[in-house]
């Protein structure tokens, strides 16, 4: 017991009351939680009840040893001395304030002081403290305005990449005397790292130390462990027992020994369910040692900083859509400005239907080929335009927008507003909705009258020219046949023989004027056809036959298997046949046979001839069906002809129902086919 505290105890005690009533106050002062404690004038400590031990763990005998200076925070010293000077010089009669006191153990408590001067009072004659611990509290306050100001800081940093210096600066000292924060990117790298350090010296060393154990160190725990498992780590105590869980981790004890770890927490920063980086939380005083308690508040923290990343993460995430949308609009807009220009100023002319084929827009080409201005164009029915002869060639290209292919009208007319015909070649393609439909139709056109006039002309031409050349040719064929008749009789052979050569030429250029008459015909649609029932194998047999006789270079094999019945033009099937055979003979100068084929099925005959020749390209496979159409091939050069035979052949089976086709490659021969439908 102190002496001062005798000296109140050894007052003089009159009554019995008194008595009672000073071992009712012991009793209180030494079972009260608080602690009582009694200095002098000078601030030297003279009593301190034994509560002094669980606040401070000091006992009272030790305690007592002490100045007040020696063991209130530095921090707070200089209040705490001013207050003492007003409370001695009786400005104030007692004061209330709070202050730390070093813990036994190192650490600082905070503690709320009520002091009382009692020093003119004859009976205690000393300033008397009532000390209660108020370091939970002040702990909880502590923690509280952490938060606030962790919140304020990552509220803050919404726009922008948020600053994990600044949480890092947070969390040292109040929390940890260094720690590491760590993000992960999309692809679950770690994108950034933070480190901060009591001592400022020292965070290059714990960066050098973790950056040199990097993978070995964190096999265990520490930041890349917690990133991994996403939970929560605690080591409250990093004492040798623990270090010696530890002992094949040696990189993590060195690390704690460079570092005097005494006490670690980690936790994850966890977004959506998603672990996008992580804390540590480290301390080096050997006071500081983290419990539950502390984790469940770090924890909270992180809870906050997770979701103010995510949300910054939202945020930017919004920002660079906006941005990408933003230059997305512009491109579009520049190149619809370029394709507004090439629209406006290409000479074809562009329309823009409805599905119901209404105009929507015409681009202004329109009033130098058709006359009219745009505007008295659109909302018109498209149709409403065209040559009524055209409109069922029109009418069967555009239904095939409505199966997914595009249309091609080769010719057709249109009425200039002066009400002459202009002849124009288009195609159109459509847009379509999710069911399939049109919902727009880009149409193209250009004028070809000029061109149509030149063909028309050249036409004119080769009909006449044709028209001509066939009478003298016709009766040159009489003469040189009478010519023929004569020699039989003078039995003069070798004039004779000459004389067939002249008759086999003059038959050449017959047919060859023949079919140049028949594609005028046919192009002026005068080409007329018989219908009559035949025997298609019988023509087909004939026909070969015929020319077998003519042909001294191949055999032509004939695979048929007996009647097959049709109706048509006997002459022109038979001349078809001619075309295709004279082709693969021509074509195949190196071979030496060709095979004709006579097939059905349900509804059609179908005529194959092939040969192994030459061969066709495929890029040329469609072209040779048109009129004149040669292919070009250099070594293809040296074949005589028009180019008209196909095209004729093609046109005379069409008319009949049937289609032509060929299958080809270039170098390995060629199958011509086409069919005939059986006669019901
Ligand atoms: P041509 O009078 O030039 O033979 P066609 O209309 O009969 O005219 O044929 C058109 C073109 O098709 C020919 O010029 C030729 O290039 C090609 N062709 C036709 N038949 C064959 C074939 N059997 N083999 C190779 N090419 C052929």
């Amino acid at each position: 017991m102190s002496t001062e505290m005798e000296k109140i105890t050894d007052l003089p005690q009159t009554t019995d009351a008194f008595k009672q009533s000073e071992t009712l106050f012991r009793t209180l002062i030494e079972n009260s939680l608080d602690a009582i404690v009694l200095t002098d004038e000078e601030g030297n400590i003279t009593y301190a009840s034994p509560s002094i031990e669980r606040i401070l763990g000091y006992a009272p005998e030790e305690f007592i040893a002490f100045h007040a200076s020696e063991v209130i925070h530095p921090d707070d010293q200089q209040p705490a001395t001013d207050l003492f000077m007003k409370l001695l010089s009786e400005q104030v009669s007692s004061v209330t304030i709070q202050y730390r006191v070093r813990h036994k153990n190192g650490s600082w408590r905070w503690v709320e002081g009520t002091w009382k001067n009692l020093l003119a009072d004859p009976h205690i004659l000393c300033v008397v403290i009532n000390i209660h611990d108020v370091t939970e509290r002040k702990q909880a306050e502590e923690r509280q305005h952490l938060l606030n100001e962790a919140s304020n800081i990552l509220v803050s940093s919404l726009d922008h990449q948020i600053t994990l210096k600044e949480v890092a600066e947070l969390i040292v000292p109040a929390l940890a005397d260094y720690c590491r924060i760590a993000l992960l990117d999309a692809s679950q790298q770690i994108k950034d790292i933070s480190v901060n350090h009591i001592d400022p010296e020292k965070i290059t060393l714990v960066r050098a130390l973790y950056e040199q154990y990097k993978d070995r160190a964190s096999s265990t725990h520490g930041l890349q462990r917690l990133l991994e498992t996403g939970k929560v780590e605690l080591i409250s105590n990093v004492s040798s027992e623990v270090l010696e869980t530890v002992r094949d981790n040696p990189e993590l004890i060195a690390i704690v020994d460079a570092l005097g770890l005494q006490s670690y927490m980690g936790v994850p920063l966890i977004a959506r369910g998603k672990t996008i980086g992580a804390i540590t939380f480290s301390s080096t005083q050997p006071h500081r040692h983290y419990t539950q308690e502390d984790l469940t508040f770090a924890e909270e923290l992180a809870r906050r900083i997770a979701l103010v990343l995510d949300n910054a993460r939202l945020y930017r995430e919004a920002q660079e859509e906006i941005a990408e949308r933003k230059q997305a609009e512009e491109q579009l807009r520049e190149s619809e400005e370029r394709y507004r220009l090439v629209v406006e100023r290409t000479t074809d002319l562009i329309t823009l239907l409805d599905g119901e084929a209404n105009v929507l827009y015409v681009s202004p080409s329109c009033e130098t080929i058709l006359g009219y201005r745009p505007d008295e164009m659109i909302g018109k029915y498209a149709f409403s335009f065209q040559h009524p002869d055209d409109l069922p060639l029109i009418l069967q290209e555009f239904a095939k927008l409505f199966s997914g292919s595009n249309a091609n009208v080769p010719s057709f007319r249109v009425k200039h507003k002066d009400g002459h015909w202009v002849i124009m070649a288009g195609t159109d393609s459509a847009i379509y909705d999710d069911q399939g439909k049109p919902t727009l139709i880009v149409s193209t056109s250009h004028d070809i009258t000029q061109q149509a006039e030149l063909e028309r002309r050249k036409d004119e031409f080769i009909s006449m020219a044709s028209h001509e050349l066939k009478t003298p040719v016709t009766s040159l064929k009489g003469f040189t046949n009478l010519f023929q008749r004569r020699l039989a009789q003078q039995a003069d052979e070798k004039t004779l023989y000459y004389l067939n050569r002249m008759d086999a030429q003059l038959n050449k250029l017959t047919n060859l004027i023949t079919d140049l008459l028949d594609v005028s015909k046919m192009q002026t649609g005068q080409l007329t056809y018989q219908e009559e029932p035949f025997d298609l194998n019988e023509l087909v047999s004939e026909t070969v036959e015929n020319l077998q006789a003519a042909t001294p270079t191949h055999q032509l094999f004939l695979e048929t298997s007996g009647a097959i019945q049709v109706v048509g033009d006997r002459d022109r099937i038979g001349q078809v046949l001619i075309n295709l055979l004279t082709n693969a003979v021509k074509y195949s100068p190196l071979a030496d046979k060709v095979i004709v084929r006579l097939a059905t099925d349900p509804e059609k005959a179908i005529v194959s001839v092939q040969d192994f020749g030459i061969g066709i390209a495929e890029a040329h496979h469609d072209k040779i069906f048109e009129r004149f159409y040669q292919v070009a091939d250099p070594e293809e050069k040296t074949y005589p002809g028009l180019g008209i035979g196909l095209y004729l052949s093609c046109d005379i089976v069409r008319r009949h129902g049937g289609n032509m086709w060929v299958e080809s490659s270039k170098g390995s021969g060629a199958t011509f086919y086409f069919t005939i439908p059986l006669r019901k």
